[in-house]
């Protein structure tokens, strides 16, 4: 097998030197500042070492990866209730389309694109005071990371809450049909503060180590959800975790995976590793580009494809 150190080690050296970087996401001001010449990779293996390059300890904005996360408190709290609220297939749509969701009554189709997850959030917060919701969020996160450091970008939280104007719209919309119980300011408010949730690579690829392993952490024995939910949720990473380029995602890399308009990508190799990249700058999709190409050079040369060699 290839030496994972030395393979991470020039798939670094190339990402920080390529021309073709993508473009930051702009609709959330706070994110426009950051610089896209960023690239950070953290890998963890089955043994529990870590492989890292580039930026891996300097934190960015999780943004969707958040969702993965939210979904599987969500499914610990409500288990498959939670399916009646939203779907879990594919949306061939951009994670913010509104469209779809007038012609499936309000419920969004997977727990991925924005309107899924918060439709998820909502679930979280039911019973809860927002701050409340938010911080058993904010602990899990800090639990699976094993890092009591993490927080919240409260700059980032106000710049989306000033401008989310879509997300604002597709929360109403869905409130029509009964599909968000808690007044929607509240849904929102925990949305925007789960998604400016700020980690590094090496705390993201911790936190998903549970995914990679048949719901348990293997350090600490800790079953964070049993092995079928895991797989489920793998399954639903693989579908739906790059909005309209999961298909492209699992062609070129063939690993669930979830990214984030922060640039942030975590990645699953089952039974093999947990992977975190991060380059600002996104695709069309609005997808972190460079962080798909250097996980595409990753399987390919790990052998990590979960559709084989
Ligand atoms: N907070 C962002 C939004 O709702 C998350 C979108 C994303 O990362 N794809 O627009």
């Amino acid at each position: 097998m290839p030496d994972l150190a030395h393979v991470i080690r020039e798939i670094s050296e190339e990402m920080a030197q390529r021309s073709d970087r993508g473009t930051v996401a702009d609709y959330i001001p706070e994110l426009a500042r950051v610089d896209p010449k960023n690239f950070g990779i953290a890998v963890i293996d089955a043994e529990g070492q870590a492989f890292t390059g580039g930026d891996s300890d300097t934190p960015f904005s999780i943004q969707s990866v958040s969702k993965v996360f939210t979904l599987t408190l969500a499914l610990g709290m409500a288990g498959d209730r939670l399916w009646k609220r939203v779907g879990r297939e594919p949306s061939g749509n951009p994670f913010n389309s509104i469209v779809q969701l007038e012609r499936e009554r309000g419920v969004p189709r997977n727990p991925f694109i924005n309107a899924g997850a918060i439709a998820v959030t909502d679930l979280i917060l039911s019973g809860h005071e927002p701050r409340e919701a938010l911080g058993e969020i904010l602990r899990f996160m800090q639990f699976l990371a094993q890092d009591a450091s993490i927080t919240i970008d409260e700059r980032v939280a106000a710049s989306e809450k000033r401008t989310g104007f879509r997300n604002t719209a597709l929360a109403n919309y869905m409130k029509s049909f009964g599909v968000i119980d808690n007044p929607v300011d509240y849904t929102l408010g925990v949305y925007f503060h789960h998604c400016a949730i700020a980690m590094t690579c090496r705390q993201l690829a911790t936190a998903g180590r549970f995914l990679a392993h048949n719901g348990r952490i293997p350090a600490t024995g800790h079953s964070v959800v049993s092995a079928e939910r895991a797989r489920r949720i793998n399954a639903i990473m693989l579908t739906c975790g790059h909005y309209d380029g999961s298909g492209e995602f699992a062609y070129r890399v063939g690993l669930p995976g979830k990214s984030g308009v922060g640039g942030g990508i975590l990645a699953v190799a089952p039974g093999k590793a947990s992977i975190a990249v991060w380059a600002p700058g996104l695709d069309a999709a609005g997808n972190s580009h460079l962080g798909r190409v250097a996980l595409e050079q990753l399987t390919q040369r790990m052998g990590w494809s979960v559709f084989g060699a």
